[in-house]
């Protein structure tokens, strides 16, 4: 087999590092040191004792989880946040921090097709970068419970608001929605309802007459439905909730779209119109630049229709922060920090505008394209095998498989990783089931090529070729 390019870590320590827990924490004193050492030492120490822990996410052969893509415009601009030591508390703490972040929700929101509804320049829309997908999602059932109180008993007071009993408020979502948002949905003092996707086409998606049973049992108990969170991309299979399927609950229901990591197809023309459906049913939307989107660890978007929804829960102030008066309040001058729990906030801003900067939305474009052929040629490999069975659709990069047997497929799994392939088990219905998750930068075809040839060899030794 042809020698592949390896990325630049490679050479220095494995894709996959096989350590025994604790070992690696054993190398370091339990004193912090009490002296300076050169920058000589600590490169020595990083080299023997932090590389060897280290799990490659940015190598090309990196195919579990979700990819957290980086890039080289993305590294390069955490260099320069890292370097200015700005923190955004509000606008006139770094006031390029506020207008630059509206200028890449928009212009990130306008690349997903996702309508003026949500974008800054609305005036009542718009967008700002959370942490993680699941910060987003506490973030948007904390306010989603504040406005329902506040809809349920307009004349109550905002402070008040905050300690009604929510008890009897639901939240809908399918079972395969990320646990973060049952977290969420917890923390905001709501009841979490796991509804059951539909399991017969390979999508894993939940029906709406679900959901509507769901709702009328609920209500007959004194319950009320509050909110309903979508997924576009489910983690474990990417399975894809229909967001027009669901265009009728917008009236009744908070909607919000968990596209952590496959709302980055949107960009493509091909899901244009479901990103068009989702600004028409969606309250609020979350897209991970950290997944699948080249600006790496961490950034999640999120947007909302309504920007008051998040005001009524996060406003608060204090007299040490500097008073903007009204005359220069525009759009590019959000207070960030009443649309979330943080005071202080990084600079991510200046990530995304380097990276759309450097690769254009075209560049972004055709690296999306780029891990859908990839995971589509790898489908149809699969697919004419007979060692290979596919128990979910292959969607955006997420291809998932099954050997001759369960025993197989673990040891599929170890033979992969023996080789170098930075894949892992899962489980579906009780079973295991091997994801092949692709989307990394360096990710190329030829490295999906040598991951089939192994998986053709490994065929060979199972008797079935
Ligand atoms: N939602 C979905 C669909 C995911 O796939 C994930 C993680 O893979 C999350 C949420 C949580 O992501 P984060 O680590 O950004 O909180």
């Amino acid at each position: 087999m042809q020698t592949l390019k390896r990325g630049p870590c490679s050479s220095a320590h494995k894709l996959w590092p096989k350590v025994e827990a604790g070992k690696l924490a054993s190398a370091f004193d339990r004193e912090a040191p009490s002296t300076a050492s050169p920058y000589k030492d600590i490169l020595h120490k990083l080299e023997t004792k932090v590389f060897p822990g280290v799990m490659s996410w940015q190598h090309p052969l990196f195919m579990t989880y979700y990819p957290s893509s980086s890039s080289v415009p993305a590294v390069l601009s955490e260099l320069v946040v890292a370097r200015l030591g700005s923190v955004g508390l509000q606008w006139a703490s770094n006031p390029i921090a506020t207008e630059l972040e509206v200028v890449i929700m928009d212009w990130v929101a306008k690349f997903l097709g996702l309508g003026q509804a949500f974008h800054h320049s609305s005036g009542l829309g718009g967008g700002l970068i959370q942490n993680t997908a699941g910060d987003a999602m506490l973030n948007v059932m904390l306010s989603a419970r504040v406005h329902a109180h506040r809809q349920m008993q307009p004349a109550l007071a905002w402070e008040d608001a905050f300690h009604q009993d929510s008890s009897s408020f639901v939240v809908y979502m399918s079972d395969q929605v990320h646990f973060s948002a049952l977290k969420a949905t917890r923390l905001a003092g709501m009841r979490a309802r796991q509804l059951p996707a539909d399991r017969e086409n390979g999508n894993f998606a939940l029906q709406p007459s679900v959901l509507r049973r769901a709702m009328d049992e609920d209500l007959a108990q004194g319950l009320k439905p509050i909110a309903l969170i979508l997924t576009y991309g489910s983690t474990n299979t990417c399975g894809v909730d229909d967001p027009a399927a669901f265009r009728k609950f917008a009236d009744e229901l908070w909607i919000h779209v968990d596209a952590a990591y496959a709302g980055a197809a949107w960009a493509l023309d091909e899901f244009k119109p479901v990103a068009q459906v989702v600004s028409e049913v969606a309250t609020s939307v979350n897209v991970n630049g950290s997944k699948w989107f080249l600006c790496g660890f961490d950034s999640a978007f999120l947007w909302t229709r309504d920007r008051n929804l998040q005001l009524g829960a996060f406003s608060a102030s204090a007299s040490y922060l500097a008073d903007v008066s009204e005359s220069q309040e525009s759009i590019y001058n959000p207070e960030f920090k009443d649309w979330s729990v943080p005071l202080g906030r990084r600079f991510r801003a200046l990530r995304v505008w380097m990276v759309f900067e450097y690769f254009g939305s075209s560049g972004l474009r055709s690296y999306l394209q780029k891990t859908i052929d990839q995971a589509n040629w790898l489908r149809d490999c699969i697919q004419k095998h007979p060692a290979y069975e596919q128990p979910v659709l292959t969607q955006f990069g997420l291809v998932c498989m099954r050997c001759v047997t369960d025993a197989a497929t673990k040891e599929l799994c170890n033979y992969l990783q023996q080789h170098g392939f930075g894949v892992m088990l899962s489980q579906l219905g009780g079973r295991p089931m091997l994801r092949v998750a692709l989307g990394g930068s360096s990710t190329e075809q030829e490295h999906v090529e040598e991951l089939w040839q192994h998986m053709l060899d490994f065929a060979c030794h199972q008797g079935v070729p």
